[in-house]
């Protein structure tokens, strides 16, 4: 007899080698086992006649021994004839077998086989059946209930895995297993106990297409408490995180009301929606954690500008961390542009800095004479000390840990404000649940005036139109970005192929100013060469993805992308969002490599349809799931046990309704349900 709390190793016949491949996919004790789900099921539970059986699906069929052969084929085959009372045939056809088993097939016997139903030349055949021979005295193949058919992990066998739930489901039905839902969904949904044994081993009147398809209500009842749980820790982490004290800002708009003046347009409505919420969270003295979303070109750095503004006038220090060098220039640059005017004072922080450089910001920071500071991971570096950090701006927060985060954060003295900034629009339901510890402001109208950039697809084998189409580009005095696209790893291959590529332009494009920019370069020399873009001076710029994200050249009207099936389509529009930020209509050239994979045409054209980022976003969050999409960001949402975000989307109204219940409860209550779902290494940040 067992209890839902032992271990699995209690389990007779268990041994350490199997124990620890459980441990590895979750399961620790028999409860866990429950919640191991099938991933299919066989349908035992009747006999079916010969004359409806379907090619390609699962049966059960009881029939009588005919005739056995063993074919002396090159590779030996049996074969077992079989007949029903109307002289209708089925063959079995073995390909492995031992002489054994053939003694034990007899002429006259009664055989129960399942398997799938094939098309033979004689007849219909199933090949290597699961069989009983039942007049013989075997067991019955026939069930009440469904047969589970679990996943399986590498070394356990589907007989041990059928065993040993079945022990944890005989364990159940004496338990107490404690139904977090009870009281809360009274009614509404089955009970834990009913749900679970309805998974494992569904009745024959259970819809099975519902199952298949997850949208049975026993499996809505345990996803829609998983994503509760989820919600819910993250929840709690932002009520711990709202308990905390961080430093209060006053706000004055002495400075904000300058720069708005110096403005050469009018802020969106979007964006003085977001700069309102944002004052409103740093007036408080809890730290705020804001997410600000907005698609590519539509002007979240003015909005960080505000924010740094308000710390400023608080003589407060604020931080700027950037992905790459690039960007972080061009922050300093835009910032600058900004504040310099205001006599603000700006350090600039980054890894390839020589040491006297470095300790000439390093003490602006120190002693606060740097009032913002702007940089790349550097910034969270041993040996950078702040005088009064109290505001952390993260910019394209995708490219960067959790863990790289906190270490910026923990260089305040009191938590400080953040404001994480995304590259592109991240879709709602993963925003819903992977960021809900997060509160979120979005900018979802671009500037005024802003025109449609055309793209358009072509072969790899059409560079010549390409050249000439950039001739014109040019010729008519805007500029050109040119991407290579290399999938390996290595900053010198890129630039290999880069470098190929950018001889080629310069041989087909004499007279005009192309130019190479690679991440192999220093830093001085990326500089200089943005600069000079930026200015005009180049008129194509060849160069790896490097300038991916936050490059900001409105001059800039045609981006030529090579090998653009390489490319994630959030990668893609991000990097199409380098054009059309000027007046001038824009083009971004997909070239591409033939032949495509299904999944490459589909986000090219999705790409030639749409220049919305929130509608790429979710397409690019149904081609490649959750895991892919947060990246660093490991949250718990691409590994659940039976919850899909993309696939259960449209729970979330009620998992947010249910967690907002819970949040009510005492802790114990919330606890157990978080206890239950999810592990504690994926907690383990819960704290920081
Ligand atoms: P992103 O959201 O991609 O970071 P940026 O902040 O780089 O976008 O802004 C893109 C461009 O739009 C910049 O040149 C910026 O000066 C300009 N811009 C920002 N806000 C507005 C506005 N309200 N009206 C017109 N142009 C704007
Ligand atoms: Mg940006």
């Amino acid at each position: 007899m067992h209890n839902l709390s032992d271990p699995i190793i209690s389990i007779n016949g268990l041994g350490p080698k199997a124990q620890e491949k459980l441990n590895a996919i979750g399961v620790y004790n028999l409860e866990h086992l429950l919640f191991h789900l099938p991933h299919r099921y066989q349908d035992k539970t009747r006999i079916t006649p010969l004359n409806q059986l379907q090619v390609g699906s699962e049966a059960l069929v009881e029939l009588t021994i005919d005739k056995i052969e063993e074919l002396a084929t090159r590779q030996r085959q049996l074969l077992c004839y079989l007949s029903d009372e109307n002289n209708r045939n089925l063959i079995l056809r073995f390909f492995h077998f031992n002489q054994y088993q053939k003694q034990q097939l007899v002429r006259g016997d009664i055989i129960q086989c399942f398997g799938e139903v094939k098309i033979g030349r004689e007849a219909l055949e199933m090949h290597h059946p699961e069989y009983r021979l039942i007049s013989k005295g075997q067991d019955n193949l026939l069930e009440k209930t469904l047969s589970p058919i679990y996943p399986l992990t590498a070394g356990i066998h589907q007989g041990q895995m059928k065993k040993w739930i079945n022990l944890a489901l005989e364990a159940l039905k004496r338990s107490d297993l404690v139904d977090n839902f009870e009281n809360l969904a009274k009614n509404s949904m089955p009970t834990l106990k009913q749900a679970l044994n309805t998974l494992h081993h569904p009745k024959v009147d259970d819809n099975i297409d519902q199952i298949a398809n997850f949208k049975h209500i026993s499996q809505q009842r345990l996803i829609i408490e998983e994503l509760c749980a989820q919600q819910l820790s993250l929840l709690r982490l932002k009520n711990e995180r709202k308990s905390k004290v961080s430093n209060i800002f006053t706000i004055k708009n002495q400075l904000s009301k300058q720069l708005l003046s110096s403005l050469s347009f009018k802020l969106t409505n979007a964006q003085q929606r977001s700069i309102d919420d944002i004052n409103n969270d740093l007036a408080s003295n809890h730290p705020m954690l804001r997410l600000l979303q907005g698609d590519v070109g539509s002007g979240k750095t003015i909005v960080a500008v505000f924010a740094c503004l308000q710390a400023i006038e608080n003589n407060f220090q604020a931080a700027i961390m950037a992905p790459t060098e690039i960007l972080a220039s061009q922050h300093l640059q835009g910032f600058s542009n900004y504040l310099k005017p205001l006599g603000i004072e700006i350090a600039f922080l980054t890894g390839s800095q020589n040491s006297s450089e470095k300790n000439e910001q390093l003490e602006k920071i120190k002693t606060g004479v740097a009032q913002v500071v702007i940089g790349t991971h550097a910034l969270f570096q041993e040996g950078v000390v702040f005088n009064e950090l109290s505001l952390v701006i993260i910019d394209e927060q995708h490219k960067f840990g959790v863990h790289q985060r906190l270490s910026l954060v923990q260089k305040a003295r009191n938590t400080p404000h953040q404001l994480v900034m995304t590259a592109t629009p991240i879709p709602r339901s993963l925003a819903m649940s992977a960021y809900a510890d997060l509160d979120s402001s979005i900018i979802d109208e671009l500037p005024p005036g802003r025109k449609p950039i055309k793209t358009v697809a072509l072969g790899n084998n059409r560079k010549d139109e390409v050249v000439e189409k950039i001739k014109k580009v040019c010729n008519e005095g805007n500029q050109v970005y040119w991407v290579c696209t290399l999938i390996e790893d290595s900053e010198s291959l890129r630039a290999e192929s880069a470098t190929n590529t950018h001889n080629y332009l310069q041989e087909n494009l004499d007279g005009f100013s192309v130019v190479l920019i690679h991440g192999r370069m220093g830093k001085d020399e990326k500089s200089q060469i943005m600069h000079n873009f930026s200015n005009g001076d180049i008129d194509v710029l060849v160069a790896t993805t490097v300038i991916e994200v936050g490059v900001n050249v409105p001059n800039a009207s045609l981006m030529v992308i090579e090998n653009s099936e390489r490319l994630g389509l959030a990668q893609l529009h991000q990097l199409r969002g380098r054009v059309g930020r000027g007046s001038d209509k824009s083009i971004c050239i997909l070239m591409y490599q033939s032949p495509l994979s299904a999944n490459a045409i589909q986000r090219i054209d999705i790409l030639r349809q749409s220049n919305d980022g929130f509608v790429i976003a979710n397409k690019d969050l149904e081609l490649r799931g959750p895991g892919e999409i947060l990246g660093t960001q490991q949250t718990g949402i691409a590994d659940m046990k039976i919850a899909n975000i993309v696939r259960d989307g449209y729970l979330l109204k009620q998992v947010i309704y249910y967690s907002e219940q819970f949040i009510k409860l005492n802790k114990s209550r919330q606890d157990a349900l978080i206890d239950r779902w999810i592990t504690n290494d994926k907690a383990q940040y819960a704290n920081t």
